[in-house]
């Protein structure tokens, strides 16, 4: 099975206001609560496409409750490490066309909460065959925890996708004792990282063979409407993906990486797995819900995806 690693989940709340009205008494009727954090996208895209899942990160207080009520109602399997700090709320207000964030900073954990994590993810590997790591980290921890989450999998021989971005990304990628089997950025992550403005395809293979890459097997590169960039071992792709009509692209990335773990567990050819990353991407880009996709129009999308070797 894949466990999807989230280290800082949240409750994600929407709430939409024809007019916002500072320093007065906002009502509202249009709540959306939903279990978010990109490691949890993954994890339900991965069960939409019917590969078995667990969850896992660190949870706390009612929020942490809430979190794990939603993955049962959608049938997710979940073992998250609990701590008796709260979980975190993150609020959007969307109002006249904007939207205005409020974001809670959420629990901060020690060296010693790190390191329990840490045991608690080494009985997860018992039985995971793929591990995804997403997003950023609670205050407290840094990206050594990931350096050592990768580790741990490495001594085990399991592959982990990693796809995190900013300064976490660079110190993992930094970390020459152990590296992902694959890492996901997209162009403008790719751009932060290297501080570069790539145009074209030269540019990109001149990127993707920086030193911080080197011994990752597949470097996938998701550009939006564009599809995506793929390095593999040596060999450079271009996925080209067909236009559709998107809906909501918000959790779009989560979907790739959680076709690249499907394809890894399943030990789908390298064209296949290509296709069914973006596919993925594709399919979550056409509904309205954040890190979901409709896997009875898998087909029709996989079969429109075109891989050229550059
Ligand atoms: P992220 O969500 O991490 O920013 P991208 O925006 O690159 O990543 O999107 C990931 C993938 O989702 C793309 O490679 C593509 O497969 C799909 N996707 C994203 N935006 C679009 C779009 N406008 N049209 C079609 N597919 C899209």
């Amino acid at each position: 099975m894949i466990v999807s690693v989230t280290m800082n989940p949240s409750v994600d709340i929407s709430y939409k206001l024809e007019d916002f009205k500072l320093n007065d008494v906002n009502r509202v009727s249009n709540v959306m609560k939903t279990a978010g954090g990109k490691g949890l996208n993954v994890a339900r895209v991965i069960h939409l496409l019917h590969s078995p899942v667990v969850a896992t990160g660190i949870l706390g207080g009612t929020i942490g409750s809430f979190i794990e009520n939603q993955l049962n109602q959608d049938g997710i399997d979940h073992d998250f490490l609990k701590t008796d700090q709260e979980s975190r709320n993150c609020i959007a207000i969307l109002h006249e066309g904007n939207q205005t964030e409020i974001l809670e900073a959420g629990p901060q954990f020690s060296r010693n909460e790190g390191d329990d994590f840490l045991n608690h993810y080494q009985q997860l590997l018992e039985k995971a065959e793929v591990v995804t790591i997403s997003g950023s980290l609670p205050k407290g921890l840094d990206a050594s925890i990931y350096c050592e989450m990768i580790r741990l999998a490495e001594t085990k021989q399991i592959p982990v996708i990693l796809d995190c971005s900013g300064g976490v990304l660079k110190d993992v990628l930094q970390f020459q004792e152990a590296r992902p089997f694959a890492i996901k950025p997209n162009i403008d992550e790719l751009n932060q990282l290297l501080d570069t403005k790539i145009t074209g395809e030269d540019q990109l293979k001149k990127a993707l063979e920086h030193p911080l890459f080197a011994r990752i097997q597949w470097l996938v590169v998701s550009m939006g409407a564009q599809g995506a960039f793929v390095k593999h071992n040596r060999e450079h792709f271009l996925v080209k993906i067909p236009r559709i009509n998107v809906v909501n692209p918000v959790g779009s990335g989560d979907s790739v990486v959680a076709g690249l773990a499907v394809s890894i567990l399943q030990k789908k050819s390298r064209e296949d797995l290509m296709k069914t990353a973006m596919t993925a991407g594709v399919l979550n880009t056409m509904e309205s819900q954040t890190g979901f996709v409709n896997s009875e129009k898998f087909d029709q999308i996989f079969n429109e995806i075109e891989i050229c070797k550059v």
